[in-house]
């Protein structure tokens, strides 16, 4: 065995990167394994591509690594459990992804777990989610279950009517997941990384704004009553020991305007929300990632300024390669740390990137990110 150990990461987008690059500074070795070459992963010298649904891929690539990790809760954890010795870990656990990968699962076992959720259930059949719909009231919030990101696969609905409409796109064999309208009055979000025995790290408050149900910037901390950081805190901490989490958990949250929280859903991994972290904490998301699945000291969550702001950098051209030649314009502007991940093609509204300020005064460290991310064009 090598005198530092090695993890490999199933994925190859940003987040694998990201998790890569806070390892190898502590000269932790990485491999990564995704089914597409050519992407952020290509830095890295231990990344291939490769068929990971074949057993014996997975097989040659675990069997240097120390413990086996995901970019995406879609990625083949359970598979790569499988194919392995019990001598190498997989966190988080096959068990929390099956969990967290349904979102009517996840949800069902959030409220058994006493953490505040929206309303909401599982409806099999149209009828089924009218009635229920009828119930809640409108507007209610269609949810697929499997597979959807960036709010593709969720509807809002107004009435009976669009419901109907709205079903056959949606719903799989099972149905979907009918949910209350939150009208909240911010979304937070609270990243938790946790160890296999249990001990865990919880960040501080996000404050996440969305644009086109996309998020464009995070605000940290969020500028929230000090008893519904606490409460958010909290509720963050039992959701991720809920499902068993280990490694960096992503807590998305509403606040209401009666000052409860309520938890929308979790990510298995680290988060878009959680990338200030990377200049703004002690010890990013990513690094606590890393100490987490190697059962490894966790780090400081404590903020390094009084305030960190993130504004994502979306693609804007279709099909074309990334080019560098805004970069420099963002660099101009005092104080900001972009990151371009590195992906082959730019779509428009895919994410590109991202732009973290640091300082004291929010307004100006807002100003500050915004300018430096809208001075990138990809
Ligand atoms: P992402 O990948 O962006 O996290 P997703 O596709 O998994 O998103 P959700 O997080 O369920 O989808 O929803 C996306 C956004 O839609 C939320 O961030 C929130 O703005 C809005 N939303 C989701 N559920 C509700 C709800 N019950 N009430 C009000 N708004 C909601
Ligand atoms: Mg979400």
């Amino acid at each position: 065995m090598a005198s530092f150990p090695t993890i490999g990461i199933l994925g190859g987008g940003q987040l694998g990167k990201m998790m890569a690059a806070e390892a190898v500074r502590m000269s932790v070795n990485v491999r990564l394994l995704s089914p597409k070459d050519a992407g952020p992963m290509q830095f890295y010298a231990g990344a291939e591509s490769g068929d990971w649904t074949d057993p014996d891929v997975l097989r040659n690539f675990g069997a240097d690594c120390d413990v086996i990790t995901v970019e995406s809760e879609w990625a083949p954890a359970a598979e790569a459990a499988a194919a392995l010795s019990s001598d190498t870990d997989v966190w988080p656990s096959p068990n929390t992804l099956d969990v967290i990968k349904d979102k009517g699962v996840q949800k069902q076992h959030l409220a058994d777990a006493d953490c505040p959720v929206p309303a909401f259930e599982c409806c099999e059949t149209v009828e089924e989610a009218i009635r229920v719909a009828d119930d809640f009231g409108y507007p209610v919030v269609l949810k697929q279950y499997r597979g959807a990101y960036d709010g593709y696969g969720n509807a809002t609905v107004h009435s009976k009517d669009e419901l109907r409409e709205a079903w056959p796109d949606l719903a799989a064999d099972d149905g979907l997941m009918v949910e209350v309208f939150a009208e909240f009055t911010r979304e937070l979000a609270v990243q938790v990384a946790r160890r296999p025995g249990g001990e865990q790290v919880v960040y501080p408050v996000a404050y996440t704004e969305q644009k086109n149900h996309r998020c464009h910037a995070v605000e940290v901390p969020a500028a929230v009553d000090e008893a519904v950081a606490e409460k958010a805190r909290a509720i963050a901490q039992r959701s991720v020991d809920a499902v068993n989490g280990v490694g960096l958990v992503a807590v998305e949250l509403f606040e209401m305007p009666d000052g409860r929280v309520l938890v929308n859903e979790l990510a298995p991994r680290p988060h878009n929300t959680g990338h200030y972290s990377i200049e703004g904490c002690y010890t990013s998301q990513f690094e606590n990632h890393v100490r987490a699945i190697l059962d490894w000291p966790l780090g400081s969550t404590a903020l390094r300024t009084p305030t960190a702001v993130m504004v994502n950098v979306l693609g804007e051209r279709e099909n074309t390669p990334a080019q560098a030649d805004t970069l420099p314009d963002a660099l101009a502007v005092e104080g900001v740390s972009p990151h371009i991940y590195g992906k082959p093609d730019v779509r428009p509204g895919r994410k590109m990137g991202h732009v973290t300020a640091l300082g004291s005064d929010r307004e100006d460290v807002r100003a500050r990110a915004e300018r430096a991310a809208d001075a990138i064009h990809l």
